[in-house]
């Protein structure tokens, strides 16, 4: 089994088997997020200790890749705080469009498996979305958000 085949399974299973996924009861922030291009629509649910995400739920209809990157980010991103998130996001954008600069960094851990959307511009924003929804959550922002 290459690379490819692994990082293909995880996608696949967390498409199947979402983590994280429903509806968080009493959180303190939440937003939604749509991605017109592809049809993706997720709800991101938070509940904050301070700056730290202490607990994170989404729920929603999109392709395989808007599915599992979200199920993929909500498990990377429980118990980390603002700053922390922003960087792991800047790290998982790089490992989108440049898959060359970000193919050593092996602190990633499951969402290297994202490395293959790079091949397809256009599902880079599919794998985004559940990021720019958090962001616009952790603004605390009711207010939906969009890729365009
Ligand atoms: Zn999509």
């Amino acid at each position: 089994m290459d690379l490819k085949d692994l990082y293909r399974d995880v996608i696949l299973d967390h498409n199947r088997q979402p983590r994280n996924f429903g509806v968080l009861t009493h959180p303190d922030a939440h937003a939604d997020g749509h991605n017109p291009l592809c049809g993706d629509r997720l709800t991101v649910w938070l509940r904050l200790d301070g700056d730290r995400v202490a607990d994170i739920r989404f729920e929603g209809k999109g392709c395989a890749i808007s599915t599992a990157s979200a199920s993929l980010m909500t498990e990377a991103v429980k118990g980390k705080d603002r700053v922390a998130i922003q960087q792991l996001y800047e790290r998982i954008h790089t490992l989108l469009t440049q898959p060359h600069v970000a193919a050593s960094d092996a602190s990633l851990g499951k969402l290297a498996a994202l490395a293959g959307v790079s091949e397809f511009p256009a599902r880079v924003k599919c794998a985004t979305l559940c990021w720019h929804t958090l962001n616009a959550a952790l603004e605390h922002s009711a207010d939906a958000v969009s890729t365009e």
